[in-house]
C-alpha cells in the first residue's frame, strides 16, 4: 500500500484536477490524502458559518479519501489586483515559501508520503495561488525527501479545443489568448495518463459537492452546472483522463508505472 498526497491550491482544484485519479488510487486499496493550501475565501471567515473547507470534505469523502487538511492560508483571488490580507489569514501567494513547504512537509513526513501530486510550474492556467503550489510543492518534497512528485496538468490542445467548445455554447468566459498558448503542458512533456471513466460517477458527484462553486455567479459556474447536470457517460466523455507530468523526468512520453498505470 502506498501513500498518496495530493496537494491542491482551493476547494475544488481537487476534483478537477485529480478527483477521478484520487478515486481510483483510493480503490485501489492506496492510502489518499488532500492537503489545500488555502480555504477558497479571500475575505475574512466568520465563525461558524459553512465554508468551501466543509465542501472539500464532502468531495474528498465521496472520492474515497482518507484525510484533508488546510495548511491555513487565505485564497489570493486572480484578478490583476492582489488585495492585503484579510484580518485572519495570510494570503497564500504572500506566504514565506519555506514556511509553507515546511507545513507541507511536516504532513507528508507524519503520512510517510510516497507520492506527492503538486502542479506544474505554469501552475496551470497561471492562478497565482497555482504557481504558489508548485513552488511549494517542489520545496516540500525535496524536504521531506519525497521522490516521487507528479504535477497535475492537461494537454495544452486540449485546453484549446475545450475554450472552443465553450466559445460554441456562448457561454461568457473571460481568458487571454496569449496566456493560454502558455498554459498548462505540451503533450511531449506529460508522462502520466490515467484513464478514469471509471470512477466519473464519483468524480461528478464530487464536483456537486462544491455547492458553492456550482451556485456561484459567471462564467465558471455556469460551466460547472452545466458538467453537473451532464449524463455521466458524457461527463466520462469529457473528464473522463487525468495527465501529470513527472517532476524528475526530462520532457519525453514513457510507460507509465506502478500505482499510475496509463491508458
Ligand atoms: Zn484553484
Amino acid at each position: 500500500m502506498a501513500t498518496v498526497v495530493a496537494f491542491h491550491a482551493h476547494p475544488d482544484d481537487e476534483v478537477l484536477l485529480t478527483g477521478g485519479t484520487l478515486a481510483r488510487v483510493a480503490a485501489e486499496g492506496h492510502r489518499v490524502v488532500i492537503v489545500v493550501a488555502t480555504d477558497g475565501i479571500v475575505t475574512a471567515v466568520s465563525e461558524g458559518a459553512p465554508t468551501r473547507l466543509d465542501e472539500l470534505r464532502t468531495s474528498a469523502a465521496i472520492l474515497g479519501v482518507h484525510r484533508v487538511e488546510h495548511l491555513g492560508y487565505a485564497d489570493s483571488g486572480h484578478g490583476a489586483i492582489l488585495y492585503p490580507d484579510p484580518p485572519d489569514r495570510t494570503r497564500f501567494v504572500r506566504a514565506d515559501t519555506e514556511e509553507a513547504a515546511g507545513r507541507l512537509a511536516a504532513l507528508l513526513r507524519e503520512e510517510n508520503a510516497d507520492v506527492l501530486l503538486s502542479y506544474d510550474p505554469n501552475g496551470g492556467y497561471g492562478h497565482r495561488d497555482h504557481v504558489k503550489v508548485h513552488k511549494v510543492g517542489t520545496r516540500a518534497a525535496e524536504l521531506a525527501g519525497v521522490d516521487s512528485v507528479l504535477e497535475a496538468t492537461v494537454p495544452r490542445d486540449a485546453v484549446e479545443r475545450l475554450i472552443r467548445l465553450i466559445r460554441a455554447l456562448r457561454i461568457p468566459l473571460r481568458y487571454d489568448t496569449d496566456a493560454l498558448s502558455a498554459a498548462y503542458s505540451p503533450r511531449s512533456a506529460i508522462t502520466h495518463r490515467v484513464d478514469v471513466r471509471r470512477f466519473a460517477r464519483q468524480k461528478q458527484a464530487a464536483l456537486a459537492a462544491h455547492r458553492s462553486e456550482v451556485n456561484g455567479i459567471g462564467g465558471i459556474a455556469l460551466i460547472m452546472r452545466v458538467l453537473v447536470r451532464l449524463p455521466v457517460g458524457v461527463f466520462g466523455l469529457l473528464l473522463g483522463r487525468e495527465w501529470f507530468v513527472d517532476a524528475a523526468t526530462t520532457p519525453v512520453t514513457k510507460p507509465a508505472t506502478g500505482i499510475f498505470p496509463s491508458g
